[in-house]
């Protein structure tokens, strides 16, 4: 039987960063103004080392690149998705990202970006910013150069455990104490689109207003689609999104719970609580990436888990 590849995750120090990440999952974070934790990632931007004692000295993207069996032989330069947490202790940018097509022509050839985020945490009566209210590209480009942001941002009320897809042209921000797990195509591409007029070592952090207006979709259409759950063993799964470039789902497990995923790869994150997987012990803020070929998983304890798959 194939063992889980199991990674050790690049941390990203931020200005807007914090230290939930250590209070949540006790990571090691390397400052008190940890932003990121780039869990399972191949991106040059912070690949993740392989730990697994058979592939010492690999990282993700080596991993990918010298053994793609362990990918189902999977097509494609780069490995597709990154999973992240990110802790906001300030509110984030409001940023948009490009699809794929805007991002080959006028990014070298990189992805574009869908992503989607699971709230971990946040404080009573939070909200995230998720579209935008004009009615049309003109409309935007008018809000935007009278400065009408309190009208323009739409606001959604958030919780623990709410979901949110982020297709390329949606503008999007964190607002402050909140922690998410993002799983996204392995992208960094991101245009800033306001900053509440904040200042960094005196100066205003670059916009990128013209590329945010070229690639914004107006008007807005929120993501509905109603989640699907079932039973099985142990288990609640429920399917969160189905996206061409990702599915992801949950699942609670309360007890026993065996799947054969029976997909090219499986990256798994266990986002509370605690159990073993196939005699391996694991807990929140664990992570690690099932391979092709892996066969039926078996989980005991009481967990839940944010599952993403091609
Ligand atoms: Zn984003």
């Amino acid at each position: 039987m194939k063992s889980p590849i199991l990674l050790e995750p690049v941390f990203q120090e931020k200005l807007w960063g914090g230290t939930r990440m250590r209070e949540l999952f006790g990571y090691d974070i390397p400052s008190e103004h940890t932003g990121e934790c780039w869990a399972i990632s191949a991106h040059p931007n912070g690949d993740c080392k392989v730990r697994n004692p058979e592939y010492a000295g690999h990282t993700l993207s080596s991993l990918w690149r010298e053994h793609r069996e362990l990918f189902g032989h999977l097509e494609g330069e780069v490995f597709p998705l990154l999973i992240k947490i990110i802790d906001a202790k300030e509110n984030l940018s409001i940023q948009v990202h490009p699809d794929d097509a805007y991002a080959r022509t006028y990014e070298n050839g990189a992805l574009g970006k869908t992503e989607c985020w699971y709230v971990l945490d946040c404080p009573e009566n939070a909200a995230i910013i998720i579209g935008h209210n004009a009615e049309s590209p003109e409309q935007l480009r008018e809000m935007v150069e009278h400065r009408e942001w309190t009208e323009l941002l739409r606001e959604v009320p958030i919780k623990k455990g709410s979901f949110f897809q982020i297709d390329p042209g949606c503008l999007h921000a964190i607002k402050a104490g909140t922690v998410i797990l993002e799983t996204q195509q392995s992208s960094d591409v991101t245009y800033r689109f306001y900053d509440y007029g904040r200042l960094e070592n005196g100066q205003p952090r670059p916009l990128h207003i013209q590329q945010s207006l070229a690639v914004t979709k107006a008007p807005f259409l929120p993501w509905k689609e109603p989640p699907e759950s079932w039973q099985k063993f142990d288990a609640e799964v429920t399917v969160l999104v189905r996206r061409p470039c990702y599915t992801v789902c949950r699942v609670n497990v309360d007890g026993h719970w065996e799947n054969d995923w029976n997909r090219p790869f499986v990256n798994i994150s266990v986002t509370a609580g605690e159990g073993l997987l196939d005699g391996i012990s694991v807990c929140q803020g664990a992570h690690l990436l099932l391979p092709s070929g892996y066969g039926t998983m078996t989980l005991d304890g009481h967990l839940e888990l944010i599952c993403s798959y091609l």
